[in-house]
């Protein structure tokens, strides 16, 4: 078993309003939230609190209870930290949707979460009603939310006239959480399908991700800040809110170190250049894809980037030859950093960039193992499955107890499904990942969730999902057996692509192709063979 190398933390367990907003201490009047197109339209800690306390009562007068789950279902913009800090800071808990999801999607999720509120975009609203009508949720409960008032649409209201007013949230206080509920009480519930299978809630506590931001401070001004110290750095937010990695940035870290970051509601390269010129920001939080177009649009040269000192590059698996040439064409340092919704963000993190490819060190706080397929723990520079324990570990999946069993020891080991090595200075790389999950964009595809929606295809008999390198992304490649009825209708692959598109959001679409084949391989278990179906789309990748 491997032991941080760093000193443990003494992580407070507590609310997170009130780590954030400690008693005696005066908010801020300096500006950290900005609108990234009309930077005048930002928010400072003193307001940002004042709004949270607004939207805690408004959310207490609504009848929502203590332990219910508020859906957020928006693009990015200056208030959904706002929602984040209230819904959670109120012990209630933040399950976000992402932006593109179909109706479908979103009926999945408001399920499964059982939300008693949906606070939507305006651009949102038919699919949010849509879902709440499928799911029976009285539209009283659906807001409309964005970063200017709304006139109401459908019947439904402006969140600003569900929040109380601003003398009201003045004598607001949170409920103060003792060391227990701080450790035990979900604040988010973010979707990821982890190891196997569907798409599930991820419950994460108030203390694990006070733990998360704290193991980061740690190592990103390594060793840290001093009391007091605020760091001189300037950030850009475009990471999508309704994930751990921009949650963690946008939402807290801001909050709690207040460096000013560009919130931008859509993520437009050209934009995404300007505003790096423009704020001259300085550090940048991204996925390997930003660095791809760093690395190659021809646009990156018309803009003036040389602000830029550092990049954290997480989520998913970056060549080294790609952050190396990132690193030498822009000058800056790129830090490389592994993380998973199961652990609230990230676990391991470089403190100093290098060209060999690593992921970092394991952060203050944090065990891990390597272990082989029977479960032996592997020794140094040899693969083996990483097993992670941490604060900043998930207590479990919302409303699975198989699934919890299945990934998370009694003893607190989180099974990752990623394999790594790690060598005797205690440094680790990625070099495999064994559970099903595909990565598009960074994002999560869960291979169950596609072949259940292809099952739904009358044509189709059986159908298994892989992921597929193309030019170095991933992307989702499907396996179809016909049924026998079928086989004669010259059914196409384009057919079934184009059923798709209403199915399922755009980065779960089958752009990685779709194959006939006679039969999906299975064990005798039932269980699809997925190694073998990995090595049929490596077989077959060259050809997509
Ligand atoms: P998510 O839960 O969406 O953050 O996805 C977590 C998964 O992304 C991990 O289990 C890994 O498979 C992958 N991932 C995250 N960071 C890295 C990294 N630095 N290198 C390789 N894979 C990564």
């Amino acid at each position: 078993m491997l032991k941080s190398d760093f000193p443990d933390l003494d992580i407070p367990k507590v609310n997170v309003l009130d780590y954030l907003f400690p008693d005696g201490q005066t908010p801020s009047d300096q500006p950290v939230w900005h609108d990234a197109v009309q930077p005048q339209k930002n928010l400072s800690p003193r307001q940002m609190l004042q709004w949270v306390k607004r939207l805690c009562l408004g959310l207490d007068r609504l009848g929502i209870a203590q332990g219910d789950v508020c859906m957020i279902y928006s693009p990015n913009h200056l208030f959904i930290p706002v929602a984040y800090l209230g819904i959670v800071g109120s012990v209630r808990s933040f399950s976000a949707a992402n932006p593109i999801y179909t109706v479908n999607e979103v009926v999945h999720q408001l399920k499964n979460t059982e939300a008693k509120c949906i606070l939507a975009h305006p651009t949102m609203l038919e699919n949010a009603l849509a879902a709440a009508q499928k799911v029976g949720m009285s539209k009283e409960r659906i807001f409309l939310f964005n970063d200017e008032p709304c006139q109401p649409q459908n019947g439904i209201r402006d969140w600003r006239e569900m929040i109380a007013s601003p003398e009201d949230a003045d004598k607001y206080q949170w409920r103060k959480l003792s060391p227990e509920e701080s450790v035990n009480t979900v604040a988010t519930i973010n979707y990821s399908s982890g190891t196997t299978g569907l798409p599930k809630g991820v419950c994460i506590s108030h203390h694990a991700l006070i733990a998360n931001v704290e193991q980061t401070i740690y190592m990103r001004w390594y060793p840290g800040l001093k009391p007091g110290e605020l760091p001189q750095e300037r950030w850009v937010g475009f990471l999508p809110l309704y994930h751990a990695y921009g949650q963690l940035y946008v939402n807290l870290m801001a909050a709690k170190v207040r460096v000013p970051i560009y919130i931008m509601k859509q993520f437009v390269y050209s934009e995404f250049l300007r505003c790096i010129q423009e704020y001259k920001i300085t550090h940048l939080q991204v996925a390997p894809p930003i660095l791809i177009m760093m690395n190659k649009r021809p646009e990156t040269k018309d803009y003036d980037l040389t602000s830029l000192k550092g990049i954290l590059c997480g989520a998913a698996p970056l060549a080294k030859e790609l952050q190396n040439a990132v690193q030498r064409d822009f000058n800056v340092d790129i830090k490389q950093g592994w993380g998973m919704t199961e652990v609230t963000c990230g676990s391991i993190l470089q403190i100093k960039p290098s060209d060999n490819g690593n992921v970092g060190q394991l952060i203050p706080n944090t065990e891990c193992k390597l272990v082989d397929d029977d479960g032996k723990e592997v020794g140094f520079d040899t693969p083996g499955e990483m097993y992670i324990r941490a604060p900043n570990v998930c207590l479990r999946y919302w409303k699975n107890e198989a699934a919890t069993r299945e990934t998370i020891s009694n003893d607190g080991w989180l099974k990752t499904g990623d394999v790594a090595v790690v060598n005797k200075e205690h440094i680790l790389w990625i070099v495999d990942r064994k559970k099903e999950l595909i990565k598009v964009n960074a994002l999560q595809v869960a291979p169950a969730e596609l072949e259940a929606v292809l099952l739904e295809h009358d044509d189709i008999a059986d159908a298994a999902a892989v992921g597929v390198q193309i030019f170095g992304e991933e992307f989702p490649r499907a396996y179809v057996a016909l049924k026998d009825e079928s086989k004669a209708k010259g059914i196409t692959q384009k057919q079934i692509q184009d059923w798709m598109k209403g199915k399922v959001a755009k980065h779960k679409q089958l752009v990685g192709g779709i194959a006939f084949v006679d039969e999906v391989p299975k064990l005798a278990s039932g269980k699809i063979q997925r190694k073998l179906m990995r090595d049929w789309a490596k077989r077959d990748a060259p050809g997509v």
